[in-house]
């Protein structure tokens, strides 16, 4: 299923996160979180790195060029070619110790992604949608750490992550409309030193899961059911997403820790494919 995994000559980060493959840019984008970069590499090996001037968890190619991140503050646009920030939205701006941590978009191109406390206080963020026109919904209350999300291939589930449930979980997805409910457990891992981090889907519906303190990416079936263990060299697994021109690279981040390659990028080829990550269309 899967072959060598390898490390990427990049910059090791000290908390590496969300993944994001650019079809259209044939690049890998990511980011450091306390180090406010976003990173990029291309498909031929060329690495460019940002200031987002905070803390940034996630980014997504924007449809009609740059990036949109979801940062401390709310949702940015980056134009990576003068390096310019412009706040899209504000999020939670009334709760200072709180920051955007993971996201990914639907295939409507609505940036989903949500927040966590500095201090990781149970309870204290909440997941979000951005929409084309700019407003922002808040879809889920009472969020740990809020991490993986991504959708089935039929487009009528959406898998999430809140790191502090040991669990991946799953809800009904309404495609036109981005709405959620009757969430679900998907797969349990039970309290422990490891917790489930990022994820990404892949063509068949099994769901690649990076474990924090696991040195490992699982994959799990439709069902839920374990059918793959990767070993990572890294304690820190945090997030993982299909890319290439085939989709059949799985990049996985990771942050510095116990383990040799703390913080590296590592890449592996993959037997099937993934699905693409989507732009946010706004
Ligand atoms: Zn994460």
């Amino acid at each position: 299923m899967i072959g060598n995994v390898t490390e990427l000559a990049v910059p090791r980060a000290s908390l590496g996160e969300g993944p994001c493959w650019d079809a259209e840019a044939g690049a890998l984008y990511w980011t450091d979180i306390p180090a406010h970069r976003v990173h990029g590499l291309t498909g031929d090996g060329i690495h460019t790195e940002w200031d987002a001037g905070q803390p940034v968890g996630a980014v997504v190619p924007r449809a009609g060029g740059g990036l949109v991140l979801a940062a401390r503050d709310g949702f940015l646009a980056m134009d990576p070619g003068a390096g310019s920030l412009s706040m899209l939205a504000a999020v939670e701006p009334d709760i200072p110790g709180n920051r955007m941590n993971d996201g990914a978009c639907d295939r409507a191109g609505r940036f989903f992604a949500g927040t966590m406390a500095d201090d990781e206080s149970p309870g204290a963020g909440a997941l979000y949608l951005l929409a084309a026109d700019r407003q922002v919904t808040k879809l889920v209350a009472g969020v740990g750490i809020s991490n993986g999300i991504g959708w089935s291939p039929d487009n009528r589930r959406m898998y999430y992550i809140d790191s502090l449930t040991y669990r991946v979980d799953v809800f009904d997805y309404e495609a036109g409309t981005g709405a959620i409910g009757n969430r679900r457990t998907f797969a349990s891992l039970g309290a422990g030193e490891v917790m489930p981090d990022g994820l990404a889907v892949d063509s068949e519906d099994s769901v690649w899961v990076a474990l924090w303190g696991g040195s490992e990416i699982r994959r799990y079936a439709p069902d839920g059911r374990l059918t793959l263990s990767v070993d990572i060299p890294a304690a820190n697994v945090t997030s993982c997403a299909f890319g290439g021109p085939d989709l059949r690279t799985l990049y996985i981040t990771t942050a510095a820790g116990p383990g040799r390659s703390g913080g590296a990028l590592f890449a592996c080829p993959v037997a099937v494919a993934g699905l693409p990550a989507n732009p946010f269309r706004g």
